[in-house]
């Protein structure tokens, strides 16, 4: 395995610089003396009642700080709207009582499909402070998508608005024999011949008085569904208990503190968007930036710089596009209200840190989680040098192995340097509890008391850890294992390149060999002297083992919704194999 760490300079830290006192100030002292009861009062409910997301989220701030801004949401035709705490207490109890009112119980389902809108808060909170169980979805889905998530999940209730209720779920509304009570956020009127009801209305009428009943913190709360890069997506359930990790972790790897802007680009359909843009921030008591837009490189700075963002948790497919745009969308832009940025969801690569460096005056913090842990798990840190390329390292109370899996079912833990499978020792609290009607591979998650992630990573001896792929995408190539991350790595180091992903194609020799594509910034035209440069470029780097044998050119990768390219649908392809499931493929609308 070539070695990542060497050709990329540590981007050292001066804390004398730092504007604020980072919350994790010494990292291997609160390795040793963090315990997850350390916050275990983020959203305890008074009087011994347990704990439920929305009494972290809203009602702990209140009386005090019902006049502070918890969404500024910027509208998708250019219209500022900041809503406080208290109103959306306010409204969150209101539809709490509106769920009573329909005969919604406790445990039962309810989805919303919603864009960044303000309501998109309302209902979830008002499900969570209600207990029931509440499953975002991204609202780009197709109708497909939609039923079969709604379906897996038994939704009793959806909320919506009538553009995608028309668009997505009329269609297949009588495929859905579960779905009784259908909420439109945007109807004036109830229409009893098609089943919907108007939110609006209901929510007048509703009583805005609500007390959080009694929760467990191990009622379910979240149904979140994986992004389906490898396959046909998992609903993981997650418990209300969860958010004591939501707040601790947002504290370590995002950095946030009372007082910050903060904003999270992921859409609430996907986990990041529900841990990290609705409940921790809220469970701070910080304020967010929503922005209801789609992507555009002026749209961003311009957000960036006109709401004095401080803390920004975004994704590397963003990053890389904010670099394709040049320095020139950016020159002349203050963005000094930045104080810390951080990415997760994809291999970011060394180029994308560096680049935050250079052009933002901020590395970016890449950090590591899947759906299923429910929270951040590896990160790189406020006060921590960085490593580029590497994702960081465990979070205070997380234990983290790599591991071998033995044909007798036991696994084995491997020597730093060595590559291996991501394991974590199961326990924190925002653990997912079971993937929904699928107790078998749930099951087959656990081995020797370890989480097995299904990622592929390496582990340096200072303990950083160093992503090289997903399992199911390593390449096998004359006795290497090879990790497209580490391939891709040295591929968007090129000056040419923006984007890369790598996949192994047989070879009648090596079994597979590396094939890669390679998208590429404006001006750059993708002919046989590039082609040449590049692979050269990375057989010098990565060694001719490794190096790609082949190297593609493309307009654009193929990526899920939330941004992860589609490894497997891009091998799929070139050989002429099934696609398989493509419900979370992103497509030109
Ligand atoms: P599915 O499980 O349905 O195939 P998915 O794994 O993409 O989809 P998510 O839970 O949204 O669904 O994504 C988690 C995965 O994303 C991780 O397991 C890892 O493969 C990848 N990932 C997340 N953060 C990083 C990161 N910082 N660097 C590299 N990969 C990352
Ligand atoms: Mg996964």
């Amino acid at each position: 395995m070539p070695t990542m760490s060497a050709p990329w300079a540590t981007i050292h830290k001066d804390p004398s610089r730092f504007p604020i006192s980072p919350n994790l100030v010494d990292y291997e002292r609160m390795r040793r003396t963090y315990r997850h009861d350390t916050f275990a009062a983020v959203g305890r409910l008074p009087g011994g009642a347990g704990v439920n997301i929305a009494q972290a989220a809203l009602d702990q701030h209140l009386p005090e700080a019902a006049g502070r801004p918890a969404l500024h949401w910027r509208t998708r035709d250019g219209r500022r709207v900041t809503v406080t705490y208290g109103e959306l207490a306010e409204r969150s109890r209101r539809f709490a009582n509106l769920l009573a009112d329909l005969g919604v119980a406790p445990g039962e389902r309810m989805f919303v499909l919603l864009g960044r809108v303000p309501d998109l808060f309302v209902a979830v909170l008002g499900g969570l402070r209600s207990r029931v169980v509440v499953s975002p979805l991204f609202s780009a889905f197709g109708p497909e998508p939609v039923r079969q998530r709604i379906d897996i999940g038994q939704g009793r209730v959806l909320v919506t608005n009538r553009r995608l209720y028309e668009r997505k779920v009329a269609p297949i509304r009588d495929q859905l024999p579960s779905l009784e009570h259908v909420l439109l956020i945007d109807a004036e009127h109830d229409d009893p011949a098609a089943g919907t009801l108007a939110l609006a209305s209901l929510l007048a009428a509703a009583d805005p008085h609500h007390e959080i009943p009694p929760t467990d913190p191990e009622d379910p709360a979240l149904l979140h569904f994986t992004s389906g890069t490898t396959g046909r997506p998992k609903g993981a359930v997650h418990v209300h208990g969860a958010v004591a990790w939501h707040y601790a972790s947002a504290a370590y790897a995002l950095d946030l503190h009372r007082g910050d802007v903060f904003w999270c680009t992921a859409d609430p359909g996907w986990v990041t968007g529900t841990s990290y843009g609705v409940v921790a921030p809220l469970a701070h008591g910080v304020t967010m930036v929503l922005d209801e837009g789609e992507f555009d490189t002026d749209r961003w700075f311009d957000t960036l710089e006109q709401e004095r963002v401080t803390v920004w948790y975004t994704a590397p497919t963003a990053i890389r596009m904010l670099m394709r745009a040049g320095d020139e969308a950016i020159e002349g832009r203050d963005l000094s209200s930045l104080r810390f940025v951080a990415s997760v969801g994809e291999p970011l690569g060394p180029a994308g840190v560096v680049w935050g460096d250079r052009v933002l005056g901020r590395p970016i913090h890449d950090n590591w989680w899947q759906t299923e842990t429910g929270g951040i798990m590896i990160a790189n840190f406020a006060v921590a040098d960085i490593r580029p390329g590497s994702m960081g390292r465990p979070l205070p109370g997380i234990d983290a192995a790599i591991v071998r899996r033995g044909a007798d079912g036991t696994v084995e833990v491997v020597e730093d340097d060595e590559e291996g499978e991501l394991a974590l020792r199961p326990g924190w609290p925002s653990m997912f509890r079971g993937y929904l009607d699928d107790p078998e591979r749930y099951a087959s998650c656990f081995v020797d008391g370890w989480y097995l992630s299904g990622d592929l990573v390496r582990r340096d001896r200072d303990g950083y850890f160093w992503f090289l792929g997903r399992a199911d995408d390593v390449i096998k190539s004359a006795g290497h294992l090879i990790g497209p991350a580490e391939v891709e790595s040295v591929l968007t180091a090129h000056p040419a390149v923006v984007e890369a992903a790598a996949i192994g194609v047989p070879d009648p020799v090596a079994g597979e060999v590396v094939k890669a594509f390679v998208t590429l910034y404006p001006g750059h035209a993708p002919d046989e002297d590039l082609r040449i440069e590049i692979q050269t470029w990375a057989r010098a780097r990565l060694g001719p083992a490794v190096a790609p044998r082949e190297i593609a050119f493309a307009d654009d990768l193929p990526k899920t919704r939330s941004g992860k390219i589609m490894r497997r649908l891009l091998r799929a392809r070139d050989l002429g194999l099934p696609e398989g499931d493509l419900s979370t493929l992103e497509v030109a609308p």
